[in-house]
């Protein structure tokens, strides 16, 4: 098999948000996450299919023959409806209820956030490391190099045509402005293609970009190049208006890169609603004039560690699920959605396997990469580790493009092995799935997970409608 990439996610910018704004979703993924797990566990592995008084010993003990063909593998995963609804039972309505989400709710509170390089992205591997550890998985750090960029004091205000003050976060990576900050006129632009229009009017001005939202993969380039693009025409730093189409003053941070060979200037990014307001005055004919001063800096890289926990395959426990979160974050808000949820769901996963008892062929890992919102970086580093095996990597997850209802699951693989895992999961999650969506009227303890009256149904229906993309 190859390696597979499962990203499941709606949007990835960071503000000010905590806790709160995590809300109920990390139920949700988990059960996906759990069914993807499961499907992986069990078409591979020439099973039977099971009744539920042995599903205990299902993973464990059938051996007998190692059937991959597309029947009789379709028969194996339908034999595993038992396990599936076993597990449902147990994160929906029995002892794991809602334990995902207190743990999340407990590890965000105590950590808050924990940016690339920091002491509490430490404390926050330490924490999950003891946290796996006590409950009996087994875990181990892997070290990594991670880049440690300080974000320092920083503050954006209008001097005019008025006085006022803009909500803003400096973009990681950025570098900062002389201690007396950079006073400038201001240079408005709502495309790429309007900058370079206008390129004899941005010498020594700050560039504000006022991009529309179109989508995140498309507008966060004026995020992530906005500064090179500006400096390349003379600009002193950039404004750049936040990657989001929902604002309430709330300015979003993210990574942004400088390109080889240009000047590196000060970026941050302001709010929607500061962007579109210096678009109106400018659009008027009014000067504008912006003083910003940041005091970030990039300190050498610093040490820091992947975490991997993992039940081992009881046949081939050198074959690998991997599933995924990443441990960092920006250092503003707690990280709840990001990442916090991903990595708790797939905590979640293997805790919920080792409370029924079972026991996977192949490894079940989980791995919370640190320093993700630095380009990756734990992740490259772990495949750099671990590219000489990278065969044995059955199917590889992340869960890290949001924590709310579930829309979609992106899969990157051979359209071979799409179709084979969408045939094969269909008919398991569909009879399970409604299941759990029934509870939700008999159960007074699911209420919570099931706040959103349709997200059962809309996963029912992603579930049965966009097989083309969505894969056990
Ligand atoms: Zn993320």
């Amino acid at each position: 098999m190859g390696c597979y990439n499962h990203r499941y996610q709606l949007h990835k910018t960071t503000t000010n948000s905590n806790m709160s704004r995590a809300g109920r979703p990390p139920f949700l993924f988990l059960l996906l996450l759990l069914f993807m797990c499961l499907l992986m566990l069990s078409p591979l592995c020439g099973c039977h299919p099971q009744s539920p008084a042995s599903i205990r010993s299902t993973l464990r003990t059938e051996s007998n023959h190692t059937a991959r063909g597309g029947s009789t593998t379709a028969a194996e995963v339908a034999g595993y409806a038992d396990v599936a609804k076993q597990i449902i039972d147990l994160a929906v309505f029995g002892a794991a209820q809602n334990r995902s989400y207190t743990r999340l709710a407990r590890f965000t509170d105590t950590i808050g956030n924990r940016v690339s390089g920091s002491h509490s992205l430490e404390m926050a591997i330490k924490y999950m490391y003891n946290a796996m550890a006590q409950e009996g998985l087994d875990v181990h750090l892997e070290p990594v190099k991670i880049p440690h960029w300080v974000r320092g004091k920083e503050s954006a205000e209008m001097i005019a045509p008025r006085a006022e003050s803009l909500a803003m976060l400096g973009l990681g990576g950025s570098v900062g402005t002389p201690p007396e900050g950079i006073e400038a006129e201001v240079l408005v632009v709502q495309s790429f293609a309007e900058l370079k229009h206008r390129a004899s009017e941005a010498m020594a001005k700050i560039v504000v970009f006022n991009q529309p939202f179109v989508s995140y993969g498309e507008t966060v380039a004026y995020r992530a190049n906005g500064a090179s693009e500006a400096a390349k025409v003379g600009a002193v730093a950039t404004l750049i208006r936040s990657i989001t189409p929902f604002s309430i003053n709330s300015p979003h941070t993210g990574l942004q890169y400088y390109q080889d060979g240009v000047k590196r200037i000060p970026s941050a990014c302001i709010t929607v609603e500061d962007a579109e307001l210096m678009w109106r005055m400018a659009q008027k004919g009014q000067r504008i004039v912006v003083r910003l001063t940041m005091a970030a800096k990039t300190l050498p890289d610093a040490d820091s560690f992947n975490t991997v926990a993992e039940i081992r395959g009881w046949q081939h426990p050198e074959q690998v699920v991997l599933l995924s979160g990443h441990l960092d974050s920006w250092d503003v808000g707690q990280g709840a959605m990001d990442d916090g949820g991903g990595v708790m769901i797939s905590w979640e996963v293997l805790s919920l396997i080792k409370d029924l008892g079972l026991r996977p062929r192949r490894t079940l890992r989980t791995v919370l990469w640190t320093a993700e919102e630095q380009g990756g970086v734990g992740a490259r580093q772990y495949y750099d580790q671990h590219k000489v095996n990278m065969s044995n990597f059955d199917l590889v997850m992340e869960s890290d493009l949001g924590t709310f209802t579930p829309l979609a699951l992106q899969f990157t693989g051979s359209d071979a092995a799409q179709k084979k895992w969408s045939n094969f999961w269909l008919p398991l999650i569909r009879p399970n799935w409604r299941h759990t969506e029934k509870g939700q009227t008999s159960h007074r303890g699911c209420r919570q997970e099931y706040q959103e009256p349709a997200c059962m149904w809309q996963t029912v229906d992603i579930f049965g409608s966009t097989t083309a993309k969505v894969i056990p």
